[in-house]
C-alpha cells in the first residue's frame, strides 16, 4: 500500500518535473532564436536598456518571456508564430508546440502625464505586471567613448521614444495609471551611469523615495556597484531589491565589450554585493550575466558559484542584438549552450539553496529575459 503511494507521488513529482524542462527548454529555444511570424503583428520597442525588439508571451506555467521578433537573427529561427481566431499559438515543423497569450500593450500609453508627456515616454509595462523605467536615459560612457557595445541606452533619445531624466512627479502618475489599470505589481527603476561618485544611487533614491510614499509597491533598482553609504541610502528610502549587475565575468570579454564598466574592478563588486545581501536579504540582490560575448562557460559557472555562494541572484541571460548598436549584427548563442548552462546554474541554485522565485522585485521576479526561475523549479 505505502509502496503503491510512493510511486504515484513519484510518478507526480518527475512528470511535473518533465514540465519544467520542456518548459525551460522551450523558453530558452525563444529567448536565443526569436519567432518569425506570418501575421502583422506590433513587434515592440526597437532600442533602450535591457533587452529589446521583442514581445511578451505568456508560456503555460504562467512563465512570461521576452521573445526577439526584430533582430536579424529571427528569420533564421524554425519556431513560428501564428494567429488562429483570436488565439495566438507557436509551430515548428509544421506541428503546434503550444498556445500562447500575447501581452499587449497596456492601456495607460494611450494617456498622458499632467506635464503634457504621453505615459509610455515615461515608463513601460515588461513582462505582465512590472513597470520599468531608465530614470537617467544617459551613460557617462557614451560621451567619452567607452559605451557597452551591446547597450541602447541612448539610441531612443534620438528616435523620440522617451525623455532623458524621468521626472518622479511624472513617475508616480504613471505607476497611479498602471496600478489602476492592474498591470503593475512591481518596478523596475534602471539608470545609465552619471559620472558622478554615487553612481546613480542619489536619483534612484529620490525616485523609489517619491513612488514609496504613494504606492506600496515592491522596488528593484539598478545600478553600478554603490559604496557602502549609497546602498544605506536605497535601503533607508525603501527599496526592495537590487541589481548590480557584472554583465561578464571574464575581464578580457568585459574589457573589450563594456571598456568604461570594465574600469570598476572586480572587488568593488564583491564589496557592494556581500553589503547589499546584508541590507537586503538573500536573494534580493542580483547581477545579470550576458552570455554569448565571448567567453567561455567555465568563466560563466565560476563566476555563478562565486556570486550564489554570496546570496546574489545569478540572472543569466542570452546576449541579444540591439539594433543600431555595435553588435547589432552578432548573433545570440545557441539554445543548447544556454539550455546546459541554465542547468549548470540551476544545480549551483540548489546545492547553495538560493530560490529565485523568493525575489520581491525586479528582473528576477518578472523573469521574463532569462530561464533560471524555469531551471530552477525544473531542479527541484
Ligand atoms: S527581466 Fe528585466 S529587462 Fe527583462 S523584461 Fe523583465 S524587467 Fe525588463
Amino acid at each position: 500500500m505505502f509502496r503503491h503511494l510512493y510511486l504515484v507521488a513519484e510518478n507526480f513529482v518527475n512528470k511535473k518535473r518533465g514540465n519544467f524542462l520542456k518548459l525551460m527548454n522551450l523558453k530558452t529555444e525563444l529567448l536565443c532564436k526569436g519567432v518569425k511570424t506570418e501575421d502583422s503583428i506590433e513587434k515592440g520597442r526597437k532600442a533602450g536598456a535591457g533587452p529589446a525588439g521583442g514581445r511578451f508571451m505568456i508560456l503555460p506555467n504562467n512563465s512570461v518571456v521576452n521573445v526577439p521578433l526584430w533582430p536579424h537573427f529571427v528569420k533564421n529561427s524554425d519556431i513560428i508564430l501564428r494567429k488562429l481566431g483570436s488565439s495566438w499559438s507557436l509551430y515548428k515543423d509544421g506541428d503546434k508546440i503550444t498556445d500562447i497569450e500575447l501581452i499587449d500593450s497596456p492601456r495607460f500609453y494611450s494617456r498622458k502625464t499632467s506635464s503634457g508627456h504621453p505615459m509610455y515616454k515615461i515608463a513601460l509595462l515588461h513582462g505582465k505586471d512590472c513597470l520599468a523605467t531608465t530614470v537617467l536615459q544617459k551613460c557617462v560612457y557614451w560621451s567619452t567613448g567607452q559605451s557597452c557595445k551591446f547597450c541602447g541606452i541612448e539610441n531612443s533619445l534620438k528616435d523620440g521614444s522617451t525623455v532623458p531624466r524621468k521626472n518622479p512627479k511624472d513617475l508616480v502618475e504613471v505607476t497611479g495609471a498602471a496600478v489602476e489599470e492592474g498591470v503593475c505589481r512591481h518596478i523596475t527603476l534602471t539608470t545609465g551611469t552619471p559620472g558622478t561618485p554615487d553612481r546613480g544611487a542619489k536619483i534612484l533614491a529620490e525616485t523609489a523615495r517619491e513612488l514609496k510614499e504613494n504606492y506600496d509597491v515592491p522596488i528593484h533598482v539598478q545600478l553600478e556597484p554603490p559604496s557602502v553609504g549609497y546602498l544605506e541610502l536605497l535601503a533607508d528610502v525603501g527599496v526592495d531589491t537590487v541589481g548590480i549587475h557584472i554583465e561578464n565575468f571574464d575581464r578580457v570579454v568585459l574589457e573589450k565589450v563594456c571598456p568604461g564598466k570594465a574600469k570598476v574592478s572586480f572587488d568593488e563588486y564583491l564589496n557592494s554585493w556581500k553589503k547589499a545581501v546584508e541590507l537586503f536579504g538573500e536573494s534580493q540582490v542580483s547581477t545579470y550575466i550576458i552570455a554569448g560575448l565571448g567567453e567561455d562557460d567555465v568563466s560563466i559557472l565560476q563566476g555563478v558559484e562565486t556570486v550564489t555562494r554570496l546570496g546574489v541572484v545569478p540572472f543569466l541571460v542570452p546576449f541579444r542584438p540591439i539594433l543600431g548598436t555595435e553588435f547589432e549584427s552578432l548573433n545570440p548563442p545557441s539554445a543548447e549552450r544556454m539550455i546546459n548552462l541554465y542547468l549548470k546554474v540551476a544545480e549551483i541554485l540548489s546545492e547553495y539553496n538560493l530560490d529565485p522565485s523568493r525575489n520581491l522585485a525586479g528582473c528576477v521576479r518578472c523573469g521574463a529575459c532569462s530561464s533560471i526561475l524555469e531551471a530552477f523549479r525544473y531542479r527541484g
